[in-house]
């Protein structure tokens, strides 16, 4: 019974993500770029580990998760499985230390009190932690959905970039709920340019979600964060 339940699952999963692969690579076709410059990242948030474990099978390499405790027990339970782990939501302070338990990438990092907590908790477990700064993209800025102001991410990629534990890898963005995501997407796209020129190897461009990967992918993302066109249906949280 249970693997008859898991092989329909494995074989919704499949499809799913060979649409989404083609998305993608319509989406490379189209703005003239190498389909090996874009990672796919499949977002598990609400989805049980036994999903993790169906999609390392078909070849993802590449999880996100936005809540620290649901993401450190699923990863408990999937150790075994060859996969980067990213947290793309907002993370507290007091979160940090349980966030190097399971996390290879914090993309979004947003203000240096965050940056520092992390550093010091990264240099007690004695292991680097790949960062991102989450940008803010909205317009006007609203500080509730997270991200750092286009103004002052320079100044926290330098200060990224003098902590001793930490790679910087690149910039992130969610493109606003309402509004034109390809104008986000080209503002994010500008200060990724900026965070380049202060170091060469933060060249990633975490952008782009299951309703608007190909705006994202035509503005350059690096990676996109695909959860509903993989996984189906979220249940509606509270
Ligand atoms: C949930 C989430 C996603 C995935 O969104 P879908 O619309 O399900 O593809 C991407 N990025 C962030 C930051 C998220 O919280």
């Amino acid at each position: 019974m249970i693997s008859t339940m898991s092989a329909t699952r494995r074989a919704e999963l499949a499809e799913n993500l060979d649409l989404v692969q083609a998305r993608i690579a319509r989406a490379c076709e189209a703005a003239g770029r190498d389909l090996a410059e874009v990672r796919l990242i499949v977002v598990t948030k609400t989805f049980p580990a036994s999903d993790v474990h169906l999609l390392a099978e078909l070849g993802v390499r590449d999880v996100g998760e936005n809540r620290d405790q649901e993401a450190r027990a699923k990863w408990s339970e999937c150790t075994d499985l060859p996969l980067r782990w990213h947290l793309i939501g907002q993370l507290q302070r007091n979160k940090v230390n349980s966030v190097l338990h399971w996390a290879d990438v914090v993309q979004t990092v947003d203000r240096p009190e965050l940056a520092e907590a992390l550093n010091t908790a990264a240099e007690r477990v004695g292991r680097r932690l790949g960062v991102m700064v989450q940008v803010a993209l909205d317009v006007p800025l609203q500080s509730a959905r997270g991200g750092c102001a286009p103004a002052d991410v320079p100044a926290l990629a330098r200060y990224l970039l003098s902590l001793g534990h930490l790679d910087l890898t690149g910039v992130m963005g969610v493109a606003p709920l309402l509004g034109e995501p390809a104008a986000a997407f080209t503002r994010l796209a500008q200060v990724a340019g900026i965070v380049r020129e202060l170091t060469p190897g933060a060249d990633q461009i975490s952008a782009g979600m299951s309703g608007d990967l190909e705006e994202a992918i035509d503005r350059g993302a690096t990676q996109v964060r695909i959860g509903g066109a993989v996984l189906g249906n979220r249940p509606i949280l509270p």
